[in-house]
């Protein structure tokens, strides 16, 4: 285990499955404490702590809406409450809600843009308080690589992932006089149950557009995650690092 996030508390959204599951061990395996936050599925959450403790790491559930700015105020508070402070957001929580514009329900729209987006706005905005004051932070928001090129059939998708560009850059320019940078993960094509959703000939096609030649693994999106919250990225703010195998360059 390398210790270098040691005497950490990081918050991971969404860190129950998928993506955010991976970053909660690897953030666990370099130290950090880490407060795993999902919406319903505590089965999964169980689950994710369970690796975490497994792995020698330690950490504690947190369900709440990112959806919902009370839900994430509430939870928030309890956290610095208890554990003084947040060292770490990791704004990985997302949905999709795939189909054409023309068939896409005005709800449909608010819930991807709702979690994705205002999700992260939410989180965002409840922690770095804490942090301004501590004069340190590191937030990681996942972007995709659907936010960079666009995707027919994915417009409520691309625009959540295009204002998640938007918002880190904007917020690594107001945060880096207090200390805390704030940078953006594009994963690329990565194998979960998101992408699971995808039919067998999209993924044939998908497969053929990566230059290096498979789909990413969770664990390849959790070690960017790791590196920019680490201390040898106290000089990088404000990027958008891809993680796709060369699927967008
Ligand atoms: P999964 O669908 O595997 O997991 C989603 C996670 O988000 C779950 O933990 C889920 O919790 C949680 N979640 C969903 N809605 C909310 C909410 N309103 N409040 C709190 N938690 C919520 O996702 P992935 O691991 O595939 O993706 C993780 C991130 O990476 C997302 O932001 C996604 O857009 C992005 N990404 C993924 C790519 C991929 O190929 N998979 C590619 C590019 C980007 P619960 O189960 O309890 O609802």
């Amino acid at each position: 285990m390398d210790l270098n996030l040691k005497g950490q508390i990081a918050l991971v959204t969404g860190g129950s499955r998928g993506i955010g599951r991976a970053v909660v061990s690897a953030l666990g395996r370099q130290g950090a404490e880490v407060m795993i936050n999902y919406r319903g599925n505590h089965e999964a959450a169980e689950a994710s702590l369970k690796q975490l403790r497994v792995e020698g790491g330690s950490g504690e559930l947190h369900p709440f809406d990112v959806a919902v700015e009370s839900q994430v105020e509430e939870a928030v508070k309890k956290i610095i409450d208890q554990h003084k402070k947040i060292d770490i957001l990791v704004n990985n929580a997302g949905v999709t809600s795939d189909n054409l514009l023309v068939r896409l329900k005005d709800g449909d729209w608010d819930q991807v843009l709702g979690t994705n987006l205002k999700g992260t706005v939410h989180c965002t905005k409840a922690v770095c308080r804490g942090m301004i004051r501590e004069r340190y932070g590191r937030i990681i928001n996942l972007s995709s690589v659907v936010g960079l090129t666009g995707n027919a059939g994915q417009s409520a998708y691309a625009a959540s992932k295009a204002g998640i560009v938007g918002f880190t850059k904007a917020m690594a320019r107001e945060l880096a006089p207090r200390g805390v940078t704030v940078n953006a993960v594009a994963p690329g094509f990565i194998d979960t149950e998101m992408t699971a959703k995808l039919s067998a000939k999209a993924h044939e096609e998908y497969l053929h557009s990566i230059p290096l030649g498979r789909l990413g693994t969770c664990e390849d999106v959790a070690e960017a995650v790791s590196f920019l919250v680490g201390p040898g990225a106290g000089y990088i703010t404000g990027q958008v690092v891809s993680v796709n195998g060369g699927l967008y360059m």
